[in-house]
């Protein structure tokens, strides 16, 4: 195989299929410490069973922006981390893509209230989390935290008045059917 003819990401792939560096330097006719150089090069690593970003979006059918805001909210940590020119390359081990996973489909929370997201919606809850969250969007995390916390004050607060009437009324019923 001529050198231009060889695709990075198809020794990339072939490492992740299992092969090891050698029987990749004999596939390709390249020498096993070029493979291990190109691959560090490239992925900063020569170890297998990890997925790049885009892999793991492909096979979840999720946006990037759903991984990297796990990532910013330091709830999922990269094995690899490396900067290339402008692009910054994360490597995920199987079991931060297992988080993934089960973050994403049995633990969809509003990104403004935290609330479960119901079906058909991606990211907020309802329409108003939808607004609140565009307005923020360009403003400093600070300000977006602040009204993060007011609104669920009110949830909180809603909540409780609720439960509190439900109190109230199963009193007046009580009382209703000790008075006839
Ligand atoms: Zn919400």
């Amino acid at each position: 195989m001529a050198t231009s003819s060889l695709n990075i990401d198809t020794l990339y792939g072939m490492r992740q299929a299992g092969a090891s560096l050698q029987q990749i330097a004999e596939m390709t006719g390249k020498s096993k410490e070029r493979i291990r150089q190109l691959l560090f090069k490239n992925y900063g690593t020569t170890k297998i069973n990890m997925m790049s970003t885009a892999q793991i979006c492909d096979l979840l059918g999720l946006s990037r922006h759903q991984i990297v805001n796990l990532y910013e909210d330091r709830m999922i940590i990269p094995m690899v981390e490396w900067k290339t020119g402008k692009h910054h390359r994360l490597l995920w081990s199987p079991q931060t893509v297992a988080k993934i996973i089960s973050h994403y489909q049995e633990n969809r929370r509003c990104r403004m209230c935290s609330r479960p997201i119901p079906k058909g919606r991606r990211v907020y809850c309802s329409p108003r989390c939808y607004q609140e969250g565009q307005k923020y969007i360009y403003k400093d995390a600070r300000a977006k935290k602040r009204r993060l916390i007011s609104i669920r004050k009110s949830i909180q607060k809603r909540k409780l008045l609720k439960l509190a009437q439900n109190i109230a009324r199963e009193r007046l019923e009580s009382n209703l059917v000790l008075t006839k």
